[in-house]
């Protein structure tokens, strides 16, 4: 069955969420997710939200000369002072809205410090701040009559279809069914599991930028890739658990191999440098010991402060047998957050004509060369608010031009595809572009990841999730490589 509506958003975090909430109710959305509604990076940040809400000891400069420092002044000036002057408010109509952001005994909103800010400016509901985002955003959302949630919906292709409307080919219960949409605003996440190791979510596959850079649109910057320092060091696991940054903030020290403090040999400010800076900290320091063995320390902070400014990473890493408040958690650098993305300019836009992108998909040029910690879900709300405004705008303009023919349904119906390319493409990126990148490594990681990315468009598999994020690993991954190839011979 083929619908049509005003705007389809592509994505249930707190990109996705957020932007389906400001439109009227005039303005009849879809909003779809390929998994379970709250299975997402949104559900997963732990540190907090970035602001600054107390201008007695905080000032946007300070904010936006940290975001620059973090990025290496790569950033997009423009796009830092909309996200930190705006930010703000879309922080407090979190609050407005239920999201329990801690608050001290006076009833005011706790802030922490994470490694790069000046001021102590995060925001956050204990080490859990994303769920209770995305949860409370969730509930807001189901309230609103104009908006249809479908989770299980994969968007496998865009369409440009008559009349300059966007089409968007889904799988549901499936089956493929087409949307017809005037604007689509792709909030689909980032692409950590293009790596053998990373804090993402099952979701990261990078589809909306696939799909996206498969319309013609610009991708941009989509080789600066975030590597977090302090993912607990599990054996096997695929998605590895993340111990904040505030950790850190709060005190917590690295140690070597041989329990030995390290960070301030390679930076002056130590365990709380950037996050980059960090990870490379960690990367020297293993060539230097030749052992990858890691730990932080947060034993000599009180217990019941660290159980209760921390639960599910107590909790978390009591399953794996560690109680941090007597040991040493083990810990090791992961693929994390993405810089680049789908490039948008301030209203979200991108260069293809009523496509929007925000969040992580997205490329604002906020991050620069390295995000600064929990910048990202204030720019996903900032960012989403700006471009769902900017599409109702644009809608009271454009509502009663019809959408004229849809395009062909597809047939799904195919060859299965074999094992093993998801794998392969992990294992050349792991190899070729980790923390220290190793460019003697990447002409052949590309020609493999080309074949592989020609393999599954020209072998007639079947059209399934299984296939569609396959296809994205492998087109991130050669945009990725090409990439680093170009600044390599730059
Ligand atoms: C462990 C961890 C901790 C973090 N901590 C913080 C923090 O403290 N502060 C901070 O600011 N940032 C943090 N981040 C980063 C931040 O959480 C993300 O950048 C941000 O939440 C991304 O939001 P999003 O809405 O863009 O994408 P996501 O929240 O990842 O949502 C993507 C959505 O797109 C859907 N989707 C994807 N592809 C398709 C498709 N083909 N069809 C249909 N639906 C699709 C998914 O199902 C999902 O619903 C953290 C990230 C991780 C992984």
């Amino acid at each position: 069955m083929n619908k049509e509506y005003d705007v389809l958003i592509v994505g249930s975090g707190a990109a996705g969420l957020y932007a389906a909430l400001q439109f009227p109710e005039n303005v009849n959305v879809l909003l779809i997710s390929k998994r379970e509604l709250t299975l997402s990076n949104s559900s997963l940040a732990q540190g907090g939200v970035a602001a600054v809400l107390d201008k007695s000891n905080d000032n946007f400069k300070l904010h936006i000369a940290d975001t620059l420092i973090a990025g290496k002044y790569k950033n997009n000036l423009q796009a830092i002072e909309v996200l930190v002057s705006e930010g703000p408010n879309d922080v407090m109509k979190l609050k407005e809205m239920g999201v329990a952001f801690d608050l001290d005994e006076n009833g005011h909103l706790m802030m922490t410090l994470e490694a790069g800010h000046s001021r102590h400016r995060i925001v956050h509901h204990k080490d859990s701040t994303g769920r209770a985002i995305v949860e409370t955003l969730l509930e807001q959302v189901q309230t609103h009559k104009n908006v249809e949630i479908l989770d299980h919906t994969l968007l496998y292709k865009l369409e440009k279809a008559e009349n300059g409307f966007l089409a968007g080919l889904i799988l549901s219960d499936g089956s493929s069914k087409i949307i017809a949409a005037h604007y689509c605003i792709m909030a689909s996440g980032g692409i950590g599991r293009v790596y053998q190791y990373t804090t993402n979510s099952a979701i990261a596959t990078g589809d909306g930028i696939t799909l996206a850079y498969m319309l013609g649109a610009r991708i941009k910057n989509l080789s600066l890739i975030q590597f977090h320092p302090t993912a607990f060091a599990a054996e096997n696991d695929r998605e590895r658990f993340l111990i904040s940054e505030a950790v850190r903030g709060e005190g917590a020290v690295l140690l070597n191999c041989d329990g030995e403090r390290f960070a301030e040999k390679y930076d002056k400010r130590g365990e709380l440098a950037p996050r980059d800076v960090v990870s490379n900290a960690i990367m020297l320091e293993s060539r230097a010991k030749g052992n990858e063995k890691f730990y932080l320390d947060i034993t000599h902070k009180d217990a019941e402060f660290v159980k209760n400014r921390f639960p599910m990473i107590y909790e978390k890493c009591l399953e794996e047998n560690i109680d941090i408040t007597k040991q040493w958690i083990p810990v090791f650098p992961c693929q994390h957050y993405l810089m680049g993305g789908i490039d948008v300019d301030l209203y979200a836009r991108t260069t293809v004509d009523r496509l929007y992108a925000a969040g992580e998909c997205s490329h604002t040029g906020v991050h620069g060369a390295n995000r600064l910690a929990s910048n990202s879900l204030l720019e996903a709300l900032v960012f989403s608010r700006r471009a769902a405004n900017d599409i109702t705008r644009r809608l009271n303009e454009n509502k009663d031009k019809p959408f004229g023919e849809f395009p062909e349904s597809e047939n799904l119906a195919g060859k299965e595809m074999p094992h093993g390319f998801r794998t392969e493409i992990r294992k050349i990126m792991q190899d070729c572009h980790f923390v220290i990148p190793k460019p003697e490594a990447v002409p052949d990681g590309l020609k493999r990841s080309k074949e592989i990315l020609d393999n599954i468009n020209n072998g007639g598999y079947t059209i399934n999730q299984d296939f569609v994020e396959a296809r994205s690993l492998a087109t991130v991954a050669c945009i990725v490589l090409q990439e680093a190839l170009e600044n390599d011979s730059k």
